[in-house]
């Protein structure tokens, strides 16, 4: 329902939390964020409920790390659970995925993992991308090209983003149909990611809006944007007035 994601040297975890704030009122049921340092490694915190449950969440047991995401849940697959609320794993547990929207094939796709010897721990056909991105960055070791190949095998409309420790400046985000929108703002040596502007308007005015079947490659110093087949794409910037 809501996605944020942020790379640059903020506090990762205030950026996504506010962001995930903004965006209260489009509804949701569950919240959680993956908050990665290279010195304490991924961090996973979800909760059902409130923000508010995930924020008492983060008080206990803090995160630190400069880039991130994070994701309010309004279920569709799968109950209202702390597992089925997202950020979901890959098999290795080194890749996250926050998701908006559908996989309508999801059990079919899953029927297959399952064969392969793969493992779920939630209901959600959210868990089933995770772990496809998982089984590809397993045979190209490049991020961008697993979740294109994954894209590819999808069905319905979706806007995710992905992480993985092994490429520990960067964000995937994708835009697959008209289910969910994805707008990254750039920013001085940082970037965002948003399902919707407001979650990313404290920070920045400059916006670049992905359409159906843009993959976006973000890093603290760059974005690039390439279609699903992998050609390069040119998206305008839009200037949002500060005092409109
Ligand atoms: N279909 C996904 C789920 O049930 C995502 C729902 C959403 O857009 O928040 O986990």
């Amino acid at each position: 329902c809501g996605i944020v994601g942020y790379v640059g040297s903020r506090d990762a975890t205030e950026v996504v939390i506010n962001g995930l704030q903004r965006l209260e009122y489009r509804g949701y049921d569950s919240a959680g964020i993956a908050i990665y340092d290279p010195t304490i490694g991924l961090q996973l915190r979800r909760s059902v409920g409130k923000l508010h449950n995930l924020q008492q969440r983060l008080a206990a047991e803090p995160t630190r790390g400069q880039i991130g995401i994070g994701h309010t849940r309004w279920a569709t697959h799968g109950g209202v659970t702390e597992i089925n609320a997202h950020p979901h794993r890959d098999a290795s547990g080194t890749i996250v995925v926050i998701q908006n929207g559908i996989v309508e094939n999801y059990l079919q796709l899953k029927g297959r993992l399952i064969e392969l010897g793969y493992q779920f721990e939630s209901q959600t056909d959210t868990e089933v991308i995770a772990k496809l991105v998982g089984l590809y960055y397993h045979q190209h070791r490049d991020l961008v090209t697993a979740v294109r190949q994954t894209l590819q095998e999808l069905r319905g409309g979706n806007a995710i983003v992905a992480f993985c420790i092994h490429e520990p400046d960067t964000l995937v985000a994708a835009r697959l149909g008209n289910a969910g929108g994805v707008v990254i703002g750039l920013g001085d040596n940082e970037q965002f990611i948003a399902s919707d502007i407001p979650a990313i308007l404290d920070y920045t005015r400059n916006l670049i809006f992905l359409e159906d079947r843009d993959v976006a490659v973000v890093r603290r110093h760059e974005v690039t944007i390439t279609h699903l087949d992998g050609t390069p794409v040119e998206r305008a910037i839009h200037a949002i007035p500060w005092d409109p």
